[in-house]
């Protein structure tokens, strides 16, 4: 991950905003900022100050504690509500320590206490620019763990998610006595619509193949590329009828996306073959689930493709 902080454009100038009621604190703010290199407004009035908020995305706000028209707690809770990447650092007397604290559990970074110096201003921005880098990388973290288990062409899940999802659910269904249904999808001919279409064309297929069979399930149903044109679905709670019916909404939604395709009437519709395997009924292991849910697809083939076929019954 250190690889992800070094290829980021350091960030050096920040946009900053000052909000004191009392005109001389609040230039000396000022000041301090603009020396320390950021880009620095001020306010001295709180309302006005959620107006500028509200208007512009400032990195940091910095603000007093104590103002007639408006408290630095409140002031901070809508900034918060308003942009929670805006960063706030409050100014406080040592009479209202206790107040900053209340500041930092409601999300505040930082306090300064009345008076200070530029130094102690530096430390405050220091810090919170390094938390707003580190919620960064964190962000960016998140994204990448989220890529890794996204198929890059079609956006579904993809084959490692596929394993790792088989094996929990299997885990869950045991415990909870619920079962599911995995489904094993191939398209049919693809080799033949590549070659009539090219391998663009094949490609575009697949995107809309797999944004169909995501329409046609639920939230928590699980669908991944298991690879080339073979997708896989992992339906918790589903019985064999259940997966009949899913089934037959698959195929019609497919019906649907060869409508879209072009040219596809000259070398027929594009169809798919799904076969069906049932946990626990069916298999005692993922792996076993995996060649029973082969088998029916291997079936769904032999017996003449845009069909499908489900372990046990056929
Ligand atoms: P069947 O009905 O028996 O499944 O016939 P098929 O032609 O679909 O089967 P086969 O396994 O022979 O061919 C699979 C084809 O899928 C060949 C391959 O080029 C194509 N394919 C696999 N992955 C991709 C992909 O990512 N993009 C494209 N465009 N084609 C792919
Ligand atoms: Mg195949
Ligand atoms: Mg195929």
């Amino acid at each position: 991950m250190v690889i992800l902080e070094d290829q980021q454009e350091k960030k050096t100038r920040y946009s900053v905003l000052v909000v004191d009621d009392d005109p001389e604190i609040g230039q000396f703010m000022l000041d301090c900022v603009e020396r320390l290199g950021h880009e620095v407004e001020g306010s001295n009035h709180p309302h006005e100050a959620l107006d500028s908020v509200a208007k512009k995305n400032y990195d940091i706000v910095v603000t007093d504690l104590r103002m007639p028209d408006m408290d630095g707690l409140t002031l901070l809770k809508r900034i918060k509500t308003l942009n929670d990447d805006t960063e706030v650092i409050v100014i406080t007397g040592y009479a209202s320590v206790e107040n900053a604290l209340d500041c930092i559990n409601a999300g505040a970074v930082d306090y300064l206490v009345k008076p200070f110096s530029v130094e102690q201003v530096q430390v405050a921005l220091v810090k919170t620019i390094r938390h707003m880098e580190l919620k960064a990388l964190a962000k960016e973290r998140e994204r990448y763990l989220e890529m890794s288990y996204e198929d890059a062409l079609t956006g579904v899940y993809n084959r490692r998610f596929f394993d790792e999802a088989l094996k929990l659910e299997i885990i869950k269904s045991s415990r909870q006595e619920n079962p599911f249904c995995l489904l094993m999808i191939d398209v049919d001919h693809f080799k033949n619509f590549n070659d009539s279409y090219g391998h663009q064309m094949g490609d575009e297929a697949l995107v809309k193949l797999g944004k169909a069979f995501k329409s046609v399930c639920r939230g928590y149903d699980i669908v991944t590329r298991y690879g080339g044109e073979e997708f896989a679905i992992i339906f918790p709670g589903a019985s064999k009828e259940m997966a009949s019916i899913i089934c037959h909404r698959l195929m019609n939604e497919v019906a649907n996306v060869s409508e879209e395709l072009p040219n596809t009437l000259l070398s027929g519709k594009l169809t798919i073959s799904i076969g069906v395997a049932c946990f626990p009924n069916d298999a005692r292991t993922g792996r076993q689930l995996i060649e029973r849910a082969d088998i029916s697809l291997y079936e769904a083939k032999r017996s003449g493709r845009n069909n499908y076929k489900i372990y046990g019954m056929f």
